[in-house]
């Protein structure tokens, strides 16, 4: 064997960099976290070499009886976990998951109903971008203007205008609990299937802190790698609908939208999952949601607009749309004091998806690596100092950002 430093030392500084850029950094991407050292480790197995197309028992191939184990592990693991009693773990990534759903249950041209990406949907919820913006009439519901919460009388007009084939559910940019009673009575009244792509509170549901969608969803999907800690890729789940539904929806990922699954990545999520099923998994959702919230009530107390008022989950979208700079200014300014955030849209933003009008910021990472209310409060108010800053500018501005990015590292070698 030899060292990646020798043989590639480029590509050996790069991750070395990376891994002190997550150290120093105070992480605050509502998508992203830290997986644990095991489930860093078993991506690194003997299992990355496996073809296995096909499922367990039922393979393309032959020696699949070891990672057929490992599969089977992740199945029975995520059901439990998420009281259901279909599971597929095979997606790649949350946005296979999601191609898999519309290719099983939906044919193109058919009318879909899905969150406005601009109001905190994802692009695979039908942005004209994506291949589900292309290849289905879409038909998007959003935030009440006044409230910024889902304007669920105005859903249930434009679907029984629209009547469309399946409606979605789930979000990347909604801090509020999703009624998906109210959405399930909706899709019924139209005849609708209803799809829950839960990938942002994963964590959050498995946690018990947020209200599960399997009890009212046709079909959940999620990403594995933001609140729910795993390793990144995607699941597709369901519960109490039929043997023909589930093959539907196998057939889709494979051999419908993929070839041969990532076997490595399938035992990192049956890790993953165990370790959600461990007694901790919960106190740790429970204060991320706390942490959220802290952060929230800082803003609101320094002046800034949370869209909605406030949270219930692990995020928020910060409304600058009345300042003099932009979410992008915002987002660079931050990184300069090594705080990571992402720009995101604001609900009628007026600027370009690229330049937008707002911050997103959520809190699952910081609080794996054990951030409490206190440091999550001392974080909210340097954040604060810095968008002050950017009102002023000019030498002050300078200064406010090397002191914060001090105190930001201080606080985070505090939790390595
Ligand atoms: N669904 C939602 C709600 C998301 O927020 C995301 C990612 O941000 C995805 C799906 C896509 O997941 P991936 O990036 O793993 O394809």
């Amino acid at each position: 064997s030899v060292a990646l430093s020798d043989f590639d030392p480029e590509l050996a500084e790069a991750i070395e960099n990376e891994a002190l850029r997550q150290e120093d950094h105070a992480e605050l991407i509502a998508s992203e976290n830290y997986a644990s050292p095991l489930v860093m480790a078993i991506q690194n197995s003997v299992f990355t070499n496996k073809y296995a197309e096909g499922y367990p028992g039922r393979r393309y191939y032959s020696g699949c009886q070891h990672v057929d184990v490992a599969e089977r592990l992740a199945i029975d693991r995520v059901k439990t976990l998420f009281d259901c009693d279909y599971a597929n773990v095979q997606p790649h990534a949350g946005a296979q998951a999601n191609a898999a759903v519309f290719l099983a249950l939906t044919t193109p041209g058919d009318t879909v109903m899905g969150m406005n990406l601009a109001h905190g949907g994802h692009l695979t919820h039908g942005n004209p971008s994506n291949f589900s913006g292309r290849h289905y009439r879409i038909v998007p519901y959003g935030l009440d203007p006044a409230t910024g919460l889902i304007d669920y009388d105005e859903m249930e007009r434009i679907a029984l205008e629209t009547r469309p084939r399946m409606l979605i559910g789930g979000f990347s940019a909604y801090s509020r609990y999703k009624d998906w009673a109210r959405m399930r009575a909706i899709a019924d009244k139209v005849g609708a299937i209803f799809w829950v792509d839960m990938a942002h509170v994963a964590g959050l549901v498995a946690g018990g802190v947020y209200p599960s969608p399997l009890p009212h969803a046709h079909v959940v999907t999620s990403t594995t790698h933001k609140t729910l800690r795993g390793p990144r890729g995607g699941i597709i789940l369901a519960r109490g609908q039929d043997e023909a539904f589930y093959r539907k929806l196998d057939s889709a990922v494979f051999p419908g939208i993929q070839g041969g699954p990532l076997m490595h990545v399938i035992a990192a999520k049956a890790v993953a999952f165990k370790e959600a099923l461990s007694p901790g998994f919960r106190d740790y959702q429970r204060q991320v949601v706390a942490n959220a919230r802290v952060m929230a009530s800082v803003l609101q107390q320094r002046g800034y607009r949370i869209v909605s008022g406030g949270t219930d989950n692990h995020l928020m979208l910060i409304d600058l749309a009345d300042k003099p700079y932009t979410g992008k200014d915002a987002d660079t300014a931050l990184s300069e004091a090594w705080i990571t955030t992402n720009k995101n849209s604001v609900p009628n933003d007026p600027r370009s998806p690229f330049v937008t009008s707002g911050l997103r910021i959520g809190t699952p990472a910081v609080t794996t690596r054990g951030f409490g209310t206190r440091e999550c409060e001392q974080l909210a108010g340097c954040l604060c100092d810095v968008l002050d800053a950017l009102e002023t500018g000019g030498r002050a501005r300078a200064a406010v950002i090397d002191r914060v990015r001090a105190r930001v590292v201080e606080l985070c070698r505090r939790y390595p």
